[in-house]
């Protein structure tokens, strides 16, 4: 068995002891001589399963009293809608940060359920970066703030919370959830898909805050409402239990390492020596300002975009895979998530050193 340096934005890069604890407890998880895929969520064996990720992710976070934690079905994208239709209540509109593509994806899913007030645009600079506060256009009466955390294809990342003044703050944190500790209580709402930096697809962590509970529009098909997913234990229908189960591996993981404090320790090393890497190199460019700087997600050109295929087929070759920069965006990106070792930036970095040096 080879493992290669996985550096794809999603689904991602796991931990190793995850992997391999679930094919140890594949066929028969702790005697109950089934695997957690056969398991009916009704079940004792599941519901402990359930229980202890939810217990496991409160913790990590340290998610105050007053909030309910979600796993949910849809990813973030049904959570674009799922936002405005639990949120907008009777309010006229709410309010949206556009930073990139996920921004916009949210806002036009927004659209279709009420108006929406673009406070701040901030993807057609170069660099990039996220347009100062004291610039927004925000509307105190506003149901919501809504900000991408890290925008996950062009590697712009908030790297403080945003001050909403009073207005319930909800956030897309899909590509940057428990890279680093965060303050909860600043939140009405965050929501993150599991595919990116804590399990398989097909789980979408919602965590809202109970006074929020109540505003749902009728239209809300249940599955999403958050109230009657909070009173099902978000069973209301057959949850993901095996990304459920899965992301509870990762949750368990995260804490033998030390929790969000080292995750972002060990974060914010991974991606100084990436970006250092590329700064003081001619042969490669990062377009972000450094403010602004994912933790999670490094895009980079080369000078000579003729050399691009020639790079992506070195790397392979030297067991970097997926480096490839989305396809809106072109270039190279490499996604570090938690689960992606020191040692494979390292290995990233050295290459890229020796690619410039037999191209440059
Ligand atoms: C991947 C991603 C999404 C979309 O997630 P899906 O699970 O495919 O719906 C939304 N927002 C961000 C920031 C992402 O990285």
């Amino acid at each position: 068995m080879s493992r290669i340096y996985n550096f794809s934005a999603g689904p991602a890069v796991l931990p190793e002891p995850v992997l391999e604890q679930a094919a140890e407890e594949m066929l028969d998880w702790r005697g109950t001589g089934m695997s957690v895929m056969e398991m009916s969520h009704r079940g004792k064996a599941f519901v402990s399963i359930a229980e202890q990720a939810q217990a496991d992710l409160k913790e990590l976070l340290n998610v105050p009293d007053g909030y309910q934690v979600l796993f949910l079905q849809g990813g973030a994208t049904a959570q674009f809608a799922a936002v405005p239709l639990n949120l907008l209540g009777d309010h006229a509109s709410a309010d949206y940060v556009n930073t990139g593509s996920w921004s916009k994806k949210a806002i036009a899913e927004a659209r279709q359920y009420g108006a929406v007030n673009v406070v701040a645009e901030g993807a057609q600079t170069d660099p990039m970066g996220i347009p100062p506060q004291s610039q927004w256009q925000t509307d105190p009466n506003a149901a919501y703030l809504h900000y991408c955390a890290n925008e996950t294809i062009t590697g712009v990342e908030f790297l403080d919370i945003p001050d909403s003044q009073g207005v319930p703050l909800v956030s897309d944190m899909s590509s940057t959830f428990l890279s680093r500790p965060i303050d909860v209580s600043q939140f009405g709402v965050i929501y993150a898909g599991a595919q990116k930096n804590f399990g398989p697809a097909g789980l979408t962590v919602v965590i809202v805050r109970d006074d929020l509970l109540s505003r749902a529009s009728a239209q809300t098909p249940s599955v999403w409402h958050y109230q009657a997913q909070s009173k099902a234990d978000s069973m209301l229908n057959t949850p993901a239990t095996y990304s459920w189960y899965i992301a509870g591996l990762v949750f368990q993981w995260l804490k033998r390492e030390g929790g969000l404090e080292a995750m972002a320790k060990r974060n914010a090393r991974k991606a100084a020596k990436l970006y250092a890497a590329i700064d003081q190199s001619d042969f490669y460019r990062n377009p972000v300002e450094p403010s602004a700087r994912s933790w999670m997600n490094v895009p980079f050109v080369l000078a000579d975009d003729q050399l691009d295929s020639a790079f992506l087929k070195a790397a392979s070759e030297a067991g970097l895979e997926t480096l490839k920069g989305h396809r809106s965006v072109g270039g190279m990106r490499a996604s570090i998530y938690n689960a992606m070792p020191e040692s494979g930036v390292d290995a990233l970095i050295e290459f890229m050193a020796d690619f410039e040096k037999q191209n440059g």
